[in-house]
């Protein structure tokens, strides 16, 4: 679209929708941003937004915003179901997400990541994987700044890296990426979503308006992702841990191996990978597969994933004292990720879990706790829930704590010499904090305390 002069409305004043007012004033749109809770912006924010013409209306949502609008740019926060989205839709008034927007103005093709676990770890691998070709490559979506910014600031002849997840996807229109992965699809955002088929339907818009010129790294360990090949405009890159694939990635022996029109080259062996578990595996074949047909060399893929020592609150290696380990892996939102932690030891851990429920099914989450814990602690609103269908399936060893500070304490005082003290939440974090970030440093910083007090 050409947004020079049209009438735009903004929903949602948070960091992608201040990004998109922006970057829509610069194309000389008429651009209001709307939020309809009350918005403190930073003063430099806000004066930034007036200086480019934005007009600003917070604390209210009336649908006389939608009189003359042209499009609507929503946040990825905000549900298709709402009062005025649906007045939009009504009055054939075109909504689509920011992705869109990004799209539109980025002067380089796009490489997208989308799955329902791995898309931070994997998308910040791709990022300096790209990077270290010497090409110009910016980052953004779900990570970091604002995409549709980090699409205008990006010049010719790099790459737009951009993590996205099912809600930025949900309202693309022409959104196509020159390289997109789909990792994974397993249950999370069920609330929203409603069906686990409207959530990977979600997911697979990530390369619908593909050609035969793009690439879709699919996962061909996940039966849900695999599916979606027959849907596939592009050229498919298949990865696995399990067995060779044509084209794409596979992982044999310890060996992680590019595969291009049939012919296999190795890239790195598990001794030079230092992020732990099989789901990271997963995360660095998707990375080769897509940077390896991008026709990145073998070794500057190798160099940066030898160097890649993981991001932040996943299953991050906190300290140990006394010969006991404490890893954070607040990021772990859903049942899945925590499965996956569980499975990256070689032994039964004590495992802190609880928070926001996000009233997944526990049953089969459960049995595995039961086989890769030897203590579990559970806290925040989830912890009764957590507890009963624990029991129900025979976990032993439960125990309580009403602060993360006495959950820490408790962890150590159960650990014995070589001992793992995990905290994997299996939940959001917005019973005790604003965010999974602020509970992960409030998980640090108790188990600084009792290393301090020694
Ligand atoms: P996302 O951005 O999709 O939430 P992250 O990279 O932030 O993904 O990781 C979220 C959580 O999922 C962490 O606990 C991490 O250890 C775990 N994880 C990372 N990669 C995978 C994967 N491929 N499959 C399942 N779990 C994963």
């Amino acid at each position: 679209m050409d947004y020079g002069e049209k009438n735009i409305l903004v929903l949602g004043a948070g960091s992608s929708g201040i990004g998109a007012a922006w970057v829509l004033a610069q194309l000389h749109a008429n651009v209001v941003l709307n939020d309809y809770k009350p918005v403190e912006f930073e003063p430099s924010t806000r004066k930034r937004l007036e200086d480019a013409g934005v007009t600003i209306i917070t604390g209210r949502q009336d649908n006389n915003l939608l009189d003359g609008v042209d499009r609507i740019i929503i946040s990825p926060g905000i549900a298709l179901s709402i009062p005025i989205v649906q007045e939009a839709l009504h009055r054939k008034i075109d909504v689509v997400s920011e992705v869109e927007l990004a799209y539109d103005v980025c002067k380089s093709p796009i490489l997208g990541v989308t799955g329902t676990n791995g898309k931070t770890t994997t998308t910040t691998l791709l990022t300096q994987v790209m990077e270290s070709t010497g090409l110009p490559v910016k980052v953004g979506g779900n990570i970091g700044d604002s995409l549709s910014e980090a699409a205008y600031h990006m010049p010719e002849g790099g790459y737009l890296v951009a993590e996205l997840s099912s809600y930025q996807l949900e309202t693309i229109k022409s959104f196509c990426p020159l390289g997109a992965i789909v990792l994974n699809v397993t249950p999370d955002h069920l609330a929203r979503h409603k069906t686990m088929e409207n959530y990977a339907a979600a997911k697979a818009r990530i390369f619908m308006n593909q050609n035969p010129e793009n690439f879709v790294v699919l996962n061909d360990d996940d039966s849900i992702v695999r599916a979606m090949k027959k849907d596939a405009h592009s050229k498919v890159l298949s990865i696995s841990q399990h067995h060779k694939v044509d084209s794409g990635a596979y992982f044999e022996g310890n060996t992680c191996y590019a595969v291009l029109d049939g012919k296999a080259t190795p890239v790195i062996d598990t001794e030079h990978i230092h992020i732990k578990g099989s789901h990271n595996i997963e995360n660095i074949l998707a990375v080769i597969a897509l940077t390896y047909a991008l026709g990145v060399e073998v070794e500057h893929i190798k160099h940066t994933i030898e160097q890649f020592h993981g991001v932040e609150h996943r299953l991050e290696r906190v300290t140990t004292f006394h010969d006991v380990t404490f890893y954070n892996d607040s990021k772990a939102t859903n049942t899945d990720s925590v499965v996956k932690a569980l499975d990256a030891f070689d032994k039964p851990v004590i495992l802190l879990a609880g928070g926001h429920d996000k009233m997944t099914p526990l049953e089969d989450f459960m049995n595995i706790v039961k086989s890769h814990t030897k203590e579990v602690i559970f806290m925040g609103e989830a912890a009764d829930r957590f507890e009963s269908v624990a029991v129900k399936m025979g976990v032993q060893h439960i125990h309580r704590a009403q602060s993360m500070k006495e959950a820490v304490a408790l962890g150590y005082q159960l650990a014995k010499a070589g001992d793992i003290v995990l905290l994997s939440p299996a939940c959001s974090s917005f019973d005790w904090y604003s965010c999974f970030e602020e509970r992960g440093e409030d998980f640090k910083n108790c188990v600084r305390e009792l290393e301090e007090r020694g």
